[in-house]
C-alpha cells in the first residue's frame, strides 16, 4: 500500500518511529497520547501490525497475508496482547496485568518480538499500574509496550516517566478539511464539527455517525423547555430516546460552552449556536455549571462501567439537575 495510506498527521510521528527502528533503537515503552480522534489507536495497530508481519517489504502497512498476518486477523498472534478493561469494568485489573507480565517474560514464538498494547491507559488502577510498573523497569527483552492516553496526566507518574512520550496534535484546520473532504462528500456541517470536536478529524466522522447535530438540538430544546419551567420528568421521556451516550457528551460539551460565556471567553466551539446559549448563560454562576457537570460526569462513569442503569431514571436525575441549575 502507499505511503499515502497514512493519516497526513501521522507522518512526521510515523517517520520519526521508522528512523528508531532502522537504527534499531524503538523504545521499550512508548506512549502515544493526545486527544481523542487523532487515530493513535489506529497508529499503534499498524507499528505492531507491521512489526508482526514476516514480509513486509518497507511499505507502512503489514502484508495481510503472511502466516503472522493471518494470527493477528484472526486475534490469535501468540506475540501480541491487548491490555483494555474487560467484562463490563472500567478498569484494567491487575489479574489482567499479572496475565500478561506472565506471558511477556516467555520467549517470542514467531520470532518477531512480541507487543502489549494498553489501551486505554488511564483506566489502570493503581495496583494494575504498579504492576506494569515492575514490568517496565526490568523490561523482558524483545517486548515492546505501547500506551495510549488522551489525558496522560492521570497515568501515575513513574509510568510516565519510563515511557517514551509521543504527542499527537489536531492538524491545522486547512489539513483536517481537506483530510475531511478527500474522505466525504463535503457538508457544512463538517467544518462545525471539527470546531466542536477540537480540530480531531476521526472524531468528526463519528460524530456524523451518531447524528451529533440532531441530537444536538435535542439537548437545545431540552434547555430551553427546563428553562421556561417545563417538567423535567417529561423532558426526560423526550430525550430518552437518545443514546445516553451521547447526550451526556453533548450537554458537556455545551456546559463547557456555557462557562466560556459566562468568562467572557472568545474561544465558544458551538459557534453556530451561540444565539441559542447566549440567553442560557445569562445571570447563572460558573459554580451552578461545575455541579451539574460533576453530576453528569458521575452519569457517563456509571453507564462506562457496564452497571447498565435505568436510562428514564438517569435521564429524569439529569433534567432535575439542570432544571435547578438554570433556575
Ligand atoms: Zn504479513
Amino acid at each position: 500500500m502507499a505511503a499515502s495510506a497514512l493519516l497526513p498527521w501521522h507522518v512526521e510521528h510515523w517517520q520519526r518511529i521508522q528512523a528508531q527502528v532502522a537504527a534499531n533503537r524503538l523504545p521499550h515503552a512508548l506512549l502515544f497520547a493526545g486527544p481523542t480522534g487523532l487515530g493513535k489507536r489506529l497508529f499503534a495497530n499498524r507499528l505492531m501490525d507491521l512489526r508482526l508481519c514476516a514480509d513486509n517489504d518497507g511499505s507502512v502497512d503489514a502484508c495481510g497475508v503472511c502466516a503472522n498476518c493471518l494470527l493477528r486477523k484472526a486475534e490469535t498472534h501468540p506475540d501480541r496482547f491487548e491490555l483494555m478493561p474487560e467484562d463490563g469494568s472500567d478498569q484494567i485489573k491487575i489479574d489482567q496485568v499479572r496475565t500478561m507480565v506472565d506471558w511477556a517474560y516467555q520467549t517470542a514464538q514467531r520470532g518477531k518480538g512480541k507487543y502489549v498494547l494498553i489501551a486505554p491507559a488511564e483506566v489502570l488502577n493503581i495496583q494494575s499500574a504498579n504492576a506494569l510498573l515492575k514490568c517496565l523497569e526490568e523490561p523482558p527483552s524483545g517486548t515492546h509496550f505501547v500506551l495510549i492516553a488522551d489525558t496522560p496526566g492521570q497515568l501515575i507518574p513513574t509510568i510516565r516517566s519510563r515511557c517514551s512520550t509521543m504527542f499527537f496534535r489536531p492538524p491545522p484546520t486547512d489539513a483536517a478539511m481537506s483530510w475531511l473532504e478527500s474522505q466525504t462528500e463535503y457538508q457544512p456541517e463538517h467544518e462545525v464539527l471539527l470546531k466542536i470536536a477540537g480540530g480531531a478529524p476521526l472524531a468528526v466522522e463519528a460524530m456524523i455517525n451518531a447524528g451529533y447535530l440532531e441530537t444536538r438540538a435535542c439537548v437545545l430544546n431540552l434547555f430551553s423547555v427546563l428553562r421556561d419551567g417545563g417538567s423535567p420528568v417529561s423532558a426526560a421521556s423526550v430525550v430518552v430516546k437518545q443514546m445516553p451516550e451521547t447526550v451526556i457528551g453533548i450537554m458537556v460539551s455545551l456546559i463547557l460552552d456555557l462557562v466560556r460565556l459566562v468568562r467572557g471567553d472568545i474561544e465558544i466551539r458551538h459557534v453556530d449556536v451561540t444565539s441559542d446559549l447566549a440567553p442560557l448563560s445569562r445571570g447563572i454562576p460558573e459554580a451552578q455549571w461545575f455541579l451539574l457537570l460533576d453530576y453528569l460526569i458521575e452519569c457517563r462513569a456509571l453507564l462506562a462501567s457496564g452497571a447498565n442503569p435505568n436510562a428514564q431514571l438517569m435521564m429524569e436525575g439529569i433534567c432535575t439537575r439542570t432544571a435547578e441549575a438554570l433556575a
